[in-house]
């Protein structure tokens, strides 16, 4: 019997992977498709300064508005779209369409912010990176320090030399860079140090227990310290209600992003949201922090 079990176990186990691999064969087409169909679509989430409360930046995220799925959460493609590559043509679609939005709320009146984009490990090591960057700015006309890329910290601990040319040469460009989920990668901190990146995105899971959690709060504490002697700018990820932003400003964290503040929305309704949030302060219009 237990034999036959094994055996069953290992043809279901197989089956379970062919169907793993059909599925991700399947979702590669599909992508691919996308891209010429341009089913892709930005959505913008606002950062707010917690000393001045105002909207200082503006993260772009990807979603795809399939046909057969409907709207698909990058967490579900990001992952084929890095292991087949496809990342380097979306993520230079997403660099070109977050630029081009920017600029034009520039042109519309909009007091300026930074844009965020988001960069996988793909596309960091990719030759074409900086001409796709370049490229991004050129076309949109966009000044590039409205533009700062999100890295993880697992691009930066890579292959030091060529990180460190890689991050050289973004920043002469003028751009700016932070580290995304940063604490969630690798304890290696020297990189800090060696890159100069402009700041650190304190990952949600840190902060979304930060009220109750003795612990989180420790580390948030020690992050937003450490960077602050290292010269680099804050920003807490995942923010959801009030008493976390307040808890964030006592803690000196310079800025927050999440829910609490807004969702990701679509471009018109960030528009909207931007517009409304000009000539006030967030934190004056909302009746809080003040
Ligand atoms: P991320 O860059 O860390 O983005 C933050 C994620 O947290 C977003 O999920 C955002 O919607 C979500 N979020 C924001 N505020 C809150 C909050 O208060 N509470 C909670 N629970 N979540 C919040 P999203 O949009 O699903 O994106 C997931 C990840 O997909 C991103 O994480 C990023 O790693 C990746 N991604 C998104 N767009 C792109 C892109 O254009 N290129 C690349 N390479 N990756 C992208
Ligand atoms: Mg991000
Ligand atoms: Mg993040
Ligand atoms: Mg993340």
């Amino acid at each position: 019997h237990a034999k036959e079990a094994g055996r069953n176990g290992h043809r279901f186990f197989t089956e379970q992977m062919n169907r793993r691999v059909v599925e991700h064969l399947t979702m590669e087409t599909q992508l691919r498709r996308a891209l010429e169909n341009n089913e892709f679509v930005l959505h913008y989430q606002p950062q707010m300064d917690l000393g001045e409360g105002t909207i200082v930046g503006v993260e772009a995220l990807i979603r795809w508005n399939s046909r057969e799925h409907g709207l698909v959460s990058p967490a579900r493609f990001i992952p084929v779209a890095e292991e087949s590559g496809l990342i380097v043509p979306i993520g230079a679609w997403v660099l070109r369409e977050a630029c081009r939005q920017a600029r034009e709320w520039q042109v519309a009146g909009i007091d300026p912010f930074v844009m965020a984009v988001n960069l996988s490990a793909v596309q960091f090591r990719h030759h074409d990176l900086i001409n796709s960057v370049i490229n991004a700015l050129v076309l949109s006309d966009l000044d590039s320090q409205w533009l700062e890329l999100e890295l993880t910290e697992s691009i930066l601990i890579q292959d030091a030399e060529a990180t460190l040319e890689a991050i050289r040469r973004l920043k002469s460009l003028g751009i700016k860079l932070s580290v995304d989920d940063f604490g969630t990668g690798y304890s290696s901190l020297t990189y800090l140090k060696r890159f100069s990146v402009d700041k650190l995105k304190i990952d949600q899971s840190f902060v979304r227990d930060l009220a109750r959690d003795p612990e989180d709060a420790a580390i948030v504490r020690a992050i937003i310290q450490m960077a602050h002697s290292l010269r680099l700018r804050t920003i807490a990820e995942g923010v959801e209600t009030e008493e976390l932003a307040s808890l964030l400003r006592v803690f000196h964290c310079d800025e927050i992003q999440g829910y609490w503040l807004a969702r990701p929305m679509p471009a018109r309704e960030m528009e909207d949201f931007l517009r409304s949030h000009q000539t006030r302060s967030v934190a004056g219009r909302q009746g809080v922090l003040l």
